[in-house]
């Protein structure tokens, strides 16, 4: 049996690459120092700062709260927590209940957003149905522009997202593969704000694998829904190639990290989004064009954009979660 490489006791875990293993205790050690190194190589977060994490019940978005939430606390800056709930049937219920019971956990405030409340009842499901668009695509839609919402809200410095370097290599292949250069400059480990209008992104599991996002977060005892998402299609891109990812990295350990990091150093290589920036005409978030995608999916469903009344809804739940916000009702 193989033994923890810094105190002999049995090992939980060996790498292949480093040729190093770890028992419980080192591995939750070497797997903080190595986002906490993430955090500090791309300038993620300063002391005093506050960031958003993002929470979907999942074990990532687990492993992302408990770490931020420890490392927090040795390099100064705050923690709150935002989930948004999709209106999936019994997957959303559950992952909703893991997320507040992991905040419950961890100690941060916790956020709820509700799609169903914004759009009488409407789940992303039935959004995407009346849509005649594929739910996943409103679902990503849903979540990046009601995230950014509560980020502008809470006066956050950033919002996390739990992607890990699984999930990023997949996005990079993919787009790659259909040749979408111009989403490859969104998947560095950090995305700039936009004054009065995006929030930054930032992922600190950009380095870590799936396998060890799911071992840290079960050996803290996190609540995690391990369910899939019923929406989820097996002849997806995305599962095709995260199967590849996996193919790849067992004959090449070490690979997946190597395009990452090479790929953080020339964003700026690859075309980038034609055009500016500007408030969308309804609810005075981030568009392209002056319309944003969700004000215009809702106008096309129900007649008229729902947006315009996002933003209070957004600030009365900060609130209700003890998160204060930090503009006035009315204010862009
Ligand atoms: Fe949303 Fe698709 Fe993920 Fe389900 S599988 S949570 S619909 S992005
Ligand atoms: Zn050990
Ligand atoms: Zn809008």
């Amino acid at each position: 049996m193989a033994k923890c490489s810094v105190c002999g006791e049995t090992a939980v875990v060996c790498y292949a690459d480093a040729r190093r293993c770890y028992c419980g205790e080192h591995f939750i050690e070497h797997f903080e120092s190595k986002v906490k190194r993430t955090l500090e190589k791309y300038g993620m977060v300063k002391p005093g700062e506050l960031v958003l994490a993002a929470i979907s019940g999942g074990k990532d978005s687990a492993a992302l709260l408990g770490v931020m939430t420890r490392l927090s606390r040795v390099m100064g800056f705050r923690v709150a927590g935002i989930h948004i709930d999709l209106g999936i049937g019994e997957y959303s219920k559950r992952s909703r209940e893991a997320a507040v019971r992991l905040a419950g956990q961890v100690g941060v405030p916790l956020a709820i957003l509700d799609l169903r409340e914004l759009t009488g009842g409407y789940g992303v499901t039935e959004l995407a149905r009346m849509a005649k668009r594929p739910p996943c695509s409103v679902c990503g839609m849903v979540k990046r522009y009601l995230i950014n919402a509560a980020g502008l809200e809470a006066c956050a410095d950033a919002v996390a997202l739990g992607h890990n370097a699984d999930d990023m290599a997949v996005y990079a292949l993919k787009s790659f593969l259909t040749q979408d250069l111009e989403a490859i400059p969104k998947l560095g480990p950090k995305t700039e704000s936009i004054p009065q209008l995006a929030v930054g992104r930032i992922r600190p599991l950009y380095s870590v694998s799936e396998k060890e996002a799911f071992l840290y977060a079960y050996l803290l005892g996190l609540p995690v829904n391990h369910e899939e998402c019923p929406n989820v299609d097996q002849r997806q891109l995305e599962v095709v190639l995260k199967e590849q990812v996996t193919l790849m990295e067992s004959r090449k350990p070490g690979l997946r990290t190597q395009l990452l990091s090479k790929l953080a150093k020339r964003l700026r290589d690859y075309p980038q989004p034609e055009g500016k920036p500007e408030p969308c005409r309804h609810c005075g978030l981030i568009s392209w064009g002056g319309e944003c995608s969700f004000c215009r999916l809702t106008k096309r469903i129900f007649g008229k954009p729902l947006g315009p009344k996002v933003r209070e809804y957004v600030r009365r739940k900060l609130r209700e979660a003890g998160i204060e916000p930090c503009r006035e009702a009315g204010s862009s």
